[in-house]
């Protein structure tokens, strides 16, 4: 008999959310001036939508629309192109319109009938992201991003001057005094589905504050000079006191999480042989409520409750439930049970 230890990224099989794949091409500048523009509106960290049947649809913005709501006095940046008629975003270059220096914040009729200021996440329950298609998604969490990112960057940390103006369609900032320049950054994250070694369990952990019955991945932000791999031993030891084997780690996908500014790296890891089916967790109290080991055969039965309730969320109420499909801890866990 053969036996082949397959990574587990050969079963990836959920698409992972926020990738375009591509068809929202993030190019340095608009290809030229006459390409139809979009804009997409963010004022205060809350995007302008529209209510579309039950869900939502960005509420663009054309170039002459925007001249009529004081966009001279806004901030505008390059968000990329589309040209993909796959794509659900029309042909064309997107902008982001960020408004919150106006003196007052546009009225939402501005991006027509049905028009709403969102947030693109909620705190709990449905969220405006949950109910978008992926592309639309990914450029209205690209534009809350860098509007974010802007609005953090309004002193130059070199010179302390106030003089810090984009450039470059809004790619970067620059200061006027000393030149310095400043570019939008991420903070790296990993977030990691332990396994124990025969890879029929999963250990999940929750934070007080979700919703009853949520359970989600590890996570945790890297440390300043770490790897990623270091990363991920360190977290689920802190977080779950659980030691993993690192000669196991598996490379999932990756997920840019623009709230405000993660790059989330997904990982599967098993649990060091050490760690036996009864080791005892020690949670970190600070950073969890609680962490355990659920069976492939129960986070199966669950996921397929919720489907067949139709819900994007517990199949009853506040029962065992994961993320959504937006997150990157659903794919992981997904994939693990397409294993
Ligand atoms: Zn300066």
């Amino acid at each position: 008999m053969l036996l082949v230890s397959l990574p587990a990224s050969l079963f990836a099989l959920a698409p992972v959310f926020f990738d375009t794949a591509g068809r929202l091409q993030r190019v340095p500048a608009p290809a030229n001036p006459g390409t139809t523009r979009f804009y997409t509106l963010v004022h205060n960290g809350q995007s302008l939508v529209k209510a579309d049947g039950g869900g939502w649809k960005p509420a663009l913005l054309s170039a002459s629309e925007v001249s009529e709501v004081g966009g001279g006095g806004a901030l505008q940046v390059f968000l990329g192109s589309v040209e993909d008629a796959a794509s659900p975003l029309q042909r064309g270059d997107y902008w982001l319109l960020e408004t919150s220096a106006l003196d007052e914040q546009p009225p939402a009729s501005i991006g027509g009938d049905g028009a709403a200021w969102e947030p693109l996440r909620a705190r709990a329950g449905p969220s405006v992201c949950d109910a978008l298609e992926v592309d639309e998604a990914a450029l209205l969490a690209t534009a809350r991003g860098l509007a974010h990112w802007h609005n953090s960057v309004r002193f130059c940390s070199k010179c302390g001057s106030a003089e810090v103006v984009p450039y470059r369609n809004g790619k970067g900032r620059r200061c006027n005094v000393c030149s310095e320049r400043f570019r939008p950054r991420l903070d790296a994250s990993v977030i990691v589905l332990v396994l124990d070694a025969t890879r029929s369990r999963c250990l999940l952990g929750r934070k007080a504050a979700w919703p009853t019955g949520r359970y989600s991945t590890l996570a945790g932000f890297v440390e300043f000079g770490e790897t990623l791999e270091e990363c991920v031993v360190r977290e689920v030891c802190e977080e779950s006191g659980c030691s993993v084997d690192r000669s196991t780690l598996d490379f999932v996908a990756s997920q840019p999480w623009l709230f405000p500014r993660s790059l989330m790296v997904g990982f599967t890891v098993c649990a060091a042989p050490s760690e036996g089916a009864d080791a005892a967790l020690a949670v970190d109290e600070d950073e969890l409520e609680d962490a355990r080991w659920f069976s492939k055969e129960y986070v199966r039965e669950q996921l397929g409750l919720e489907r067949e309730a139709g819900r994007d969320g517990p199949a009853v109420e506040g029962g065992f439930h994961v993320p959504s499909r937006v997150s990157l801890a659903r794919t992981l866990i997904e994939s693990w049970l397409a294993e």
